[in-house]
């Protein structure tokens, strides 16, 4: 369930980890992901809408910078969906006695949830029994009856009585003998005034200690008007949504009940027994995100951002000149991200880019950089800030690549690098740099520097 939605989170965490800049561009790229994958999902397109614009705002703040911002980005982002998964309340059954009434509509997965919730706490301690209410489907007992059997469960039945409230009496004694009673009740194709009137005589005599009602995942938002009917009607205590694994809408009905704030005590994720899970949003969330909690998110954007260095970089776009240590600086934490598709994505505006890089060059990067390194220490310190007068001066680039232990290509290469960057800050100088480029701006730029790109 939700494996796009996870991959595209997931995506969206990666390029705001390895953005060089966060711009406009590249957040509304990111927002434009999400929005598509929550809609898929079927989450409601007004509250899809409220969740990009916090995002948006909040992203573009100008007054937090550098990490900072990636951190406050990924946090908002990270807690906006947590917002849209709801509170997390958990079924707490007390250790004296526990009367749990299941309700919902036919086949929502009343019965089923009743056998797998009973295996639940059976496994933890709890003496269970199955009460089978359903008087209307003829099967719907002996449904109960065959899955209690199967699963070693105790269940109480009587298929001939037609009236649920004269079985519950009949049953009533026997069952003070359980600290955890399940109720199977019958359902209807909707709520109507029969229902409303079953349940509530039920509720009357029984006096559960909770209600639970049971939704399926594949009505998507529709869940909303369900769970908002059924606690208007009657008492609700919390929800457990079945068949998330068969529908590509189980977010809507999440969402869905969030919105009417019935808290989802379980989620149903297959037909067999042990597919039940009690649901905490903020576990769901870090799974689908496809890592630990927030902390372990922000760990990762810190060690792709080597924070000392971002930060003078930026410093040295801001004033739009760029030394060779930079570019150097720049290359390696490119390099550390492994990948072509990692160095684009770094850039925005470039990952649209299709630029040509010969097989093996990355691999050559570390070598390529342990030069770089050893041709900037034998520079004057003049050639360093001004690199342009070793281009103007064969005998320079001579003598630096002898002092390094270098041939002089692996210096024109350096040259060239940083002659691509400055260029790059140069075409981009009436910006805002520390918002970054325009996408206009890096558009040009690739255009003109796109094919000679060289790592
Ligand atoms: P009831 O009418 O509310 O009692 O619904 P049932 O318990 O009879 O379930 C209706 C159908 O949904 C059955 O075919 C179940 O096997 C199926 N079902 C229930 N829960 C799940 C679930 O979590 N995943 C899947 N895939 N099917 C489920
Ligand atoms: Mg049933």
């Amino acid at each position: 369930m939700f494996e796009r939605l996870g991959e595209v989170i997931r995506k969206a965490t990666d390029k705001i980890a390895n953005a060089l800049f966060l711009d406009k561009d590249l957040v509304d790229s990111i927002i434009r992901d999400l929005q598509r994958a929550l809609i898929e999902a079927d989450v409601n397109v007004a509250l899809v809408k409220e969740l990009s614009d916090r995002i948006k705002k909040s992203a573009l703040d100008e007054r937090i910078k550098g990490i900072e911002k990636k951190e406050h980005i990924i946090k908002i982002l990270h807690d906006e969906l947590l917002n849209l998964l709801g509170e997390h309340k958990q079924l707490k059954l007390t250790s004296g006695r526990n009367v749990i009434l299941l309700l919902g509509l036919y086949g929502s997965g009343k019965t089923t949830t009743i056998s797998k919730l009973g295996n639940y706490f059976a496994k933890r301690g709890f003496k269970v029994a199955l009460l089978g209410l359903d008087v209307h489907r003829p099967a719907a007992q002996e449904q109960l009856k065959q899955l209690a059997e199967k699963n070693k469960l105790n269940y109480f039945i009587d298929t001939k009585e037609k009236n649920p409230v004269k079985i519950w009496k009949k049953y009533e004694k026997q069952l003070k003998e359980y600290n955890l009673v399940l109720v199977d009740t019958a359902g209807r194709h909707t709520l109507d005034a029969e229902l409303i009137k079953e349940i509530k005589s039920l509720e009357k005599e029984i006096k559960p200690t909770e209600n639970i009602l049971v939704i399926p995942a594949d009505i998507g938002q529709a869940a909303k008007q369900q769970s908002s009917q059924f606690k208007d009607a009657v008492n609700i205590s919390g929800v457990i949504i079945t068949r998330m694994d068969s529908t590509a809408k189980a977010g809507g009905a999440l969402t869905a009940c969030a919105e009417t704030k019935a808290p989802v005590y379980f989620i149903g994720t297959g037909e067999k027994i042990n597919d039940i899970e009690e649901f905490n949003p903020k576990s769901f969330l870090s799974r689908l995100l496809g890592m630990g909690d927030l902390e372990t998110l922000i760990e990762k954007i810190k060690s792709v951002t080597e924070e000392k260095s971002q930060k003078k970089i930026q410093e040295n776009l801001e004033e739009g000149k760029l030394t060779l240590e930079d570019v150097i600086e720049q290359v390696k934490s490119v390099g550390s991200l492994g990948g072509f598709d990692k160095i684009k994505s770094m850039i925005p505006g470039l990952s649209g880019i299709k630029a040509k890089i010969p097989e093996g060059m990355i691999e050559n990067q570390e070598a390529k950089i342990s030069k770089w390194q050893h041709i900037v220490k034998s520079m004057t310190r003049e050639e360093i800030s001004n690199p342009e007068i070793l281009e103007k001066q064969t005998s320079r680039i001579s003598r630096v690549a002898k002092g390094a232990g270098v041939h002089t290509s692996d210096v024109r290469s350096l040259l060239k690098q940083y002659k691509l960057l400055s260029d790059m800050i140069k075409s981009g100088s009436t910006a805002d740099l520390s918002q970054g480029l325009s996408q206009k701006q890096l558009q040009k730029f690739a255009k003109k520097f796109g094919k000679k790109m060289r790592f």
